[in-house]
C-alpha cells in the first residue's frame, strides 16, 4: 500500500470499505457478489464526495416544537461513467442521489499505446450548473479519466470531482498533472502498474468481473 499523502486526493479508508474492497479482490468471488458489493461501496463513496454540498436552513415543525432544519440547497448533480466499468459505481451513487443526471462517456484503451480511444459521448444540458462526479472504478495509468475530464471541460463542465474504488500512483500523478483542482475520490492506492497497466495487487479488469465477460 502507497503511503504517500497527495493534495486532492482523498482516500475513504472507513472499514466498511475495506472489508468490502477485500471481498471484491478475491479472485474466487463470483460477478454477482462482486456487482453487489461494488453498489455498497460507491453509496459509501458517494457520502463522502457529497460531504461539502452547501446546505440551506428552513422553519419546519417536529411533533414537539419549531425548529430551524437543514436540506441540501439544491445543487444540481451529474453524474458520468466512463463506459463501461463505470456503470458499476452510478448504480450505487444513484441509490443514494436518485434525482442526479447522468452522463456517459465511452473510452477504450489502446492495448498497444494504453492511450485512451472516445467511442461514445453523451451528456445532460448545462454541465456549468452543476456538481460533475466522473466515476471509473480504476485509475489505473490515467489515461481515459484524463481524456473524460478534457471532454467535460470542453463541454462545459466547471465543477468535477473523480470518484474511483482503486488507484495506483502512477495514475495519480499523471491525473494530478493534468487536472491538479480536480479532487480524487478513491478507496485504496495500490502498489503499481504491471506491463499492461493494470493495477497490482488490484482486482483484475474491472468491467470484465462486472459484467461476466471473461
Ligand atoms: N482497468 C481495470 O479494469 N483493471 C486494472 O487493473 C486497470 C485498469
Amino acid at each position: 500500500m502507497a503511503a504517500r499523502a497527495w493534495d486532492n486526493v482523498k482516500i475513504v479508508d472507513h472499514p466498511l470499505v475495506l472489508h468490502k474492497l477485500s471481498l471484491m479482490r478475491r479472485k474466487g468471488t463470483a460477478t454477482a457478489e462482486f456487482r453487489r458489493l461494488l453498489r455498497e461501496i460507491s453509496l459509501l463513496l458517494g457520502y463522502e464526495v457529497t460531504r461539502d454540498l452547501p446546505l440551506t436552513y428552513e422553519e419546519i415543525e417536529t411533533p414537539l416544537a419549531r425548529m430551524s432544519a437543514p436540506s441540501i440547497e439544491g445543487k444540481k448533480l451529474c453524474l458520468v461513467a466512463i463506459l463501461r466499468a463505470g456503470d458499476g459505481i452510478v448504480a450505487g451513487m444513484l441509490d443514494l442521489l436518485p434525482s442526479a443526471r447522468v452522463g456517459h462517456i465511452g473510452l477504450y484503451r489502446d492495448p498497444e499505446t494504453l492511450g485512451a480511444v472516445e467511442y461514445y459521448h453523451k451528456l445532460p444540458e448545462n454541465l456549468a450548473e452543476r456538481l460533475v462526479i466522473v466515476v471509473d472504478p480504476m485509475l489505473a495509468t490515467g489515461n481515459t479519466a484524463i481524456a473524460a475530464v478534457e471532454r467535460l471541460k470542453e463541454s462545459g463542465a466547471q465543477q468535477i470531482k473523480f470518484v474511483c474504488l482503486l488507484a495506483a500512483p502512477e495514475g495519480i500523478e499523471a491525473f494530478r498533472e493534468a487536472h491538479p483542482e480536480i479532487a480524487i475520490y478513491t478507496a485504496a492506492v495500490d502498489e503499481r502498474l504491471n506491463e499492461h497497466g493494470y493495477i497490482l495487487p488490484g482486482l483484475g479488469d474491472a468491467g470484465d468481473r462486472l459484467y461476466g465477460t471473461k
